[in-house]
């Protein structure tokens, strides 16, 4: 008999561990920390995860704070929709 494909991606890993549903929390979150994003000062798709929500620029050497898993978040996009509309001045401008 033919071996069932897998659906769970960098989560199987796990091998028959901690239950099915986590395992594809994981794989979602970790297909989007894994994708290389667009950097914000240069534009290039070069921007990879340096460690918890600290993304770094292979080609520029910008270091942006962002989200845990992905550069940006929806509640971050909020917040600095709240920050412009009120004229609040961002950290470090
Ligand atoms: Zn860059």
């Amino acid at each position: 008999m033919a071996r069932k494909k897998t659906k769970l991606g960098s989560a199987s890993r796990y091998g028959p561990r901690y239950g099915s549903p986590l395992k594809h929390q994981v794989r979602k979150i970790e297909e989007v920390q894994r994708r290389p994003q667009q950097c914000p000062q240069c534009g290039r798709k070069s921007l990879h995860r340096q460690s918890n929500s600290v993304w770094a620029c292979r080609k520029c050497n910008a270091v942006t704070a962002g989200g845990a898993y992905a550069p940006t978040t929806t509640i971050g996009i909020a917040a600095k929709r709240i920050v412009t509309k009120t004229g609040l001045k961002e950290v470090g401008e």
